[in-house]
This record gives C-alpha cells, sequence and structure tokens, in this order.
C-alpha cells in the first residue's frame, strides 16, 4: 500500500461466516470446543482474496457463552489458531461479554470496528462487514461500514442493504464494488 493511500478493512464474522453455526434447539449458535469448529471450505482462499486487493481481515465475533461459563477460554484459544492457521486474517478479536456487562464491544455495538479502526488508521467509510446476523447489520450501521449479510435459513427476516449467498459471493461483491 502507497504512502497516503486509503487503508480499508473487511471486518468478518465468525460464526457462520467462516465456520458453521452449531444448532442448539433450532437455533444457530456458537461452537462450545474446538471438536465442534471448523472451517468452511475455501475460507483461507476468500481471506487471501480480500489480503490481495489491500483490506486489512478482521474477524469480530461475539463470545458471550465464556461468560456464561460455557466455554472455556482455552477451547477458544485453540479454534483461533484454527482460525488463523487455516483462515489468516490479519487480527482476531472477541467480546467475551454477555449483555448485562453492558460493555462496549459486544455487536451490535460497534466497539470491536471502531477499536480496531483506531489501532490501525483504517477509514470505516472505505470499510465493510460481512456477517449473518441482526448484531452484525447494526453493529455495520453503528460504525459507518457498508454490510453484506450471508443468508441462511436463520436470518430471513434480518434487514439487510445487500444479501449474498455465502463468503465467495461477499468477496465477489466486495472486490467489485471496492
Ligand atoms: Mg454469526
Amino acid at each position: 500500500m502507497g504512502v497516503g493511500q486509503i487503508k480499508r478493512a473487511v471486518f468478518l464474522d465468525r460464526d457462520g461466516v467462516l465456520n458453521p453455526v452449531v444448532m442448539r434447539g433450532g437455533s444457530p449458535a456458537s461452537p462450545r470446543s474446538r471438536h465442534e469448529f471448523s472451517l468452511i471450505p475455501g475460507a483461507g482462499e476468500q481471506v487471501a482474496r480480500l489480503k490481495r486487493a489491500g483490506y486489512v481481515v478482521i474477524v469480530v465475533t461475539n463470545q458471550p457463552d465464556v461468560a456464561r461459563g460455557l466455554l472455556p477460554q482455552d477451547e477458544l484459544a485453540a479454534m483461533h489458531r484454527v482460525l488463523a492457521d487455516e483462515a489468516g486474517p490479519d487480527e482476531i478479536r472477541f467480546c467475551p461479554h454477555d449483555d448485562h456487562h453492558e460493555c462496549a464491544c459486544r455487536k451490535p455495538k460497534a466497539g470491536m470496528l471502531t477499536q480496531a479502526a483506531d489501532e490501525r488508521g483504517i477509514d470505516l467509510a472505505a470499510s465493510w462487514l460481512v456477517g449473518d446476523g441482526y448484531k452484525d447489520m447494526q453493529a455495520a450501521r453503528a460504525a459507518g461500514v457498508r454490510a453484506v449479510l450471508i443468508s441462511a435459513d436463520y436470518n430471513a427476516q434480518v434487514e439487510a442493504s445487500q444479501r449474498v449467498a455465502d463468503l465467495a459471493q461477499a468477496v465477489d461483491l466486495i472486490l467489485e464494488q471496492g
């Protein structure tokens, strides 16, 4: 990236974007052990496409099961080692809190995005978020980034300006629109 060029990011939600959700009681949920965690096919290639186009790729994921005592920190760390090794994002950020903590990082709040932008000098208006839930779409709006929703059975009711079938199509759209 040349001097004076705008620094752009693509923020990727994790569950339902880079790895399949785990269905619990008919609702999409997060993996609670490394054994429930695997990347979708081609996740690494899609991250690589974004990085080749000059985007900083940052995973931003709510993991309230940490606060709820349902997800041990070492299991989360093990998942994120797999994610780092196999998909190669520039950074993985997670919020371990639950609603009652009233933190600034839990989506739909924008904290994970705005903090990364502050630290790295990222232009949020030139950036994107890819997610699969309403909290992702709201966090994108709050941060002032453009959003793409990956369609799934469980998110038909979610309002989204742009909807695609999968991560590969999300990357196609981002690379087309810049
Ligand atoms: Mg998700």
